[in-house]
C-alpha cells in the first residue's frame, strides 16, 4: 500500500488577519498539529521585556539569547508555549508583548535561533504552521502555502473588538497605529520580510468572516490532500 504523505500547510500574513484562529481551527477539523511560530517570537520578546532591556537594544538581546529557553509543546490544535519552564500563554498576548515580538523578530540572530525548532516541527508533516516567513523561509516546499491578509482598518477593528471582549479594551486609534507599526516592521525588515511566496495563494478576507475563511482554507487543504496525499 502506498504511504500517505502528510500535508504541511504554511499560513503567512500580517497581524490581525485571523491567521492563527484559522490555522488552529483547520488543524482541529482535519486532525493536524498546529504550530504557532508567532508565540515563539512573543516568548523571546517577553523574556527581553522582563529583563528591562529596550526593544531596540539588539546587542543586549543577542547577548541574552543563550539564556532564553523556550519550548512549544504541540497539543493538537492548541499547544503550550513555555519560557524557562513557565507556561507563558497568558502573558504573551499583551500589546506590549506584541511590539516586543515585532522588534526582536528583526534581529537575524533571533530568527536563526528559532529556525531549527520550527523546521523540526514541519519535518514530520501533518502540520499547520502560521507566521510571517513560513512559506518563504521555513518550509518553502510546503504542499499548501497561503497568505491571508486584510486592510489595516479591518484588522484593527477585529483586534479592537477582540480586546474589548477580553476585558482589556484599547482605543481604536491606538490599535490601528500598533497594526501599522508592526506591518512596517515586518515588511521592511532586512531578513525574512513579510511577503507572499511567489507560489502562495493570496486570500484577502476583508469581506469574509472567520468561518468563511476557515471553509475556504479547508477546501484548499482537502483539494491539496487529494492531489498530493497518495504520493510517498
Ligand atoms: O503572529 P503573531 O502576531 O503572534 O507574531 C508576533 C510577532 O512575531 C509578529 O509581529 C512578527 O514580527 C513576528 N513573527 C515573525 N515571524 C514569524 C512569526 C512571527 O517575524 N514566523
Amino acid at each position: 500500500m502506498e504511504k500517505k504523505r502528510r500535508i504541511r500547510v504554511a499560513i503567512d500574513g500580517p497581524g490581525g488577519a485571523g491567521k492563527s484562529s484559522v490555522a488552529r481551527e483547520v488543524a482541529k477539523r482535519r486532525g493536524l498539529i498546529y504550530v504557532d511560530t508567532g508565540a515563539m517570537y512573543r516568548a523571546v520578546g517577553l523574556f527581553v521585556a522582563r529583563r528591562g532591556i529596550a526593544s531596540d537594544d539588539a546587542e543586549a538581546i543577542i547577548e541574552c539569547l543563550p539564556e532564553i529557553d523556550i519550548a512549544f509543546i504541540p497539543d493538537g490544535d492548541r499547544g503550550v508555549m513555555t519560557l524557562c519552564g513557565e507556561d507563558v500563554g497568558g502573558q504573551i498576548r499583551t500589546p506590549e508583548a506584541s511590539l516586543y515580538a515585532s522588534a526582536v523578530s528583526q534581529i537575524p540572530e533571533v530568527r536563526e535561533a528559532l529556525l531549527d525548532m520550527q523546521r523540526k516541527f514541519a519535518s514530520g508533516g501533518g502540520v499547520v504552521m502560521d507566521g510571517r516567513d513560513i512559506g518563504t523561509v521555513i518550509i518553502p516546499d510546503a504542499e499548501l502555502k497561503l497568505f491571508i491578509t486584510a486592510s489595516p482598518e479591518v484588522r484593527a477593528k477585529r483586534r479592537f473588538l477582540e480586546l474589548e471582549e477580553k476585558g482589556t479594551p484599547q482605543p481604536y486609534e491606538e490599535v490601528l497605529a500598533d497594526i501599522i507599526k508592526r506591518d512596517k516592521n515586518d515588511s521592511e525588515r532586512a531578513i525574512a520580510p513579510l511577503r507572499p511566496a511567489e507560489d502562495s495563494i493570496v486570500f484577502v478576507n476583508d469581506e469574509y468572516d472567520l468561518e468563511q475563511t476557515i471553509c475556504y482554507v479547508l477546501g484548499l487543504i482537502d483539494a491539496t490532500d487529494h492531489i498530493y496525499g497518495r504520493k510517498s
